[in-house]
């Protein structure tokens, strides 16, 4: 992981739920998530390893990798998480335009983990997804659908949501 990504998804992260956030050291991808037959990594597998490393004081913990993700029924996953659980884990592979023979962008990448990264964590707190494109919790199979959804909670998803530690603020 670009510890420049992480950095700024940390802050990124903060502001958006009203948390501190804290970065925590990279540790190894769990070598029984690799498939090699489809040269990927399980996500279920990577967050069943995570939630024997949740610190005490931590509320959620989200895992971002480089490598690409699946589960058994999908080809290839953006993410996954324990819906209203701790653990949630997102992947750069399949957000970056090269994946897609594009040129890279760097600024696109960012908001794609931006926009996914929220998604994790609001199934972390219990939300299903939304119906509406507007909201962040839409419902995005392919990065064209990750690139129309909106960028934070709707208003339903947000109250859903409950209060969020730290500050009572509301957006
Ligand atoms: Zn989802
Ligand atoms: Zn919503």
């Amino acid at each position: 992981m670009d510890p420049w990504i992480l950095k700024w998804l940390e802050k990124e992260m903060g502001d958006c739920l009203f948390s501190t956030v804290r970065a925590m050291p990279p540790v190894p991808l769990p070598p029984d998530s690799y498939d090699a037959v489809r040269n990927q990594y399980v996500s279920t597998r990577i967050l069943r390893e995570m939630l024997k490393e949740v610190p005490e004081d931590a509320r959620k913990l989200l895992g971002v990798t480089d490598k690409d993700l699946c589960i058994p029924i999908l080809t290839y996953v953006f993410g996954e998480a324990q819906l209203d659980g701790i653990a949630a884990v997102v992947s750069l592979a399949r957000l970056r335009q090269e994946h897609y023979g594009v040129a890279p962008d760097r600024g696109l990448l960012l908001e794609r983990l931006r926009k996914e990264s929220l998604h994790e964590l609001g199934h972390t707190f219990g939300l299903i997804h939304c119906p509406s494109r507007e909201c962040v919790m839409y419902l995005s199979n392919t990065v064209v659908d990750v690139d129309g959804k909106g960028r934070t909670f709707c208003r339903a998803c947000r109250a859903a949501m409950g209060p969020l530690s730290g500050a009572g603020r509301e957006e």
